[in-house]
């Protein structure tokens, strides 16, 4: 991911806070800047890493889960059950919309997709089991463009 996504993808995620009165302490804004600036899924030891070396200080891991936990039930972040990473959100979506990540299984990175399409086959889905949907997360592996193309 390029430093300009990186950057909207923290800028919106930071408005998204504002607009909605949520405040970020020091620590969940460090963790969500991280995972903005990477672009690409982190595990909670990797994110314990990185905190130590921008601050010289390790954190400990609960305060990382803290954060983290924070940040996923305000959807500025996101977890992929199949690795157990997480992942800034930009989006700015109701905690309740269905995702589908796309992992790339060469390069690790990860594409958030959603179409109106799918939202209306889900629900349907959904609708005919007389089920209510909470969250909906889906992971699909397998080649981004620029592996498939190498
Ligand atoms: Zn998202
Ligand atoms: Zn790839």
């Amino acid at each position: 991911m390029s430093g300009s996504d990186s950057r909207s993808a923290l800028e919106a995620a930071l408005a998204s806070c504002r607009s909605r009165g949520l405040s970020l302490t020091p620590g969940r804004q460090r963790i969500l800047e991280i995972l903005a600036r990477e672009g690409r899924p982190l595990g909670a030891y990797d994110l314990i890493e990185k905190v130590a070396e921008e601050t010289g200080k390790r954190p400990a891991p609960i305060s990382i889960y803290r954060a983290l936990d924070f940040l996923l039930e305000n959807s500025l972040v996101h977890r992929l059950a199949s690795r157990n990473m997480y992942l800034a959100c930009g989006h700015a979506h109701e905690a309740r919309e269905p995702i589908v990540f796309l992992i790339c299984e060469h390069c690790g990175g990860v594409v958030e997709a959603t179409s109106e399409d799918f939202r209306g086959s889900l629900a349907g889905l959904a609708a005919e089991a007389r089920f209510a949907p909470r969250a909906t997360m889906m992971e699909v592996s397998g080649r981004c463009e620029a592996c498939a193309g190498a």
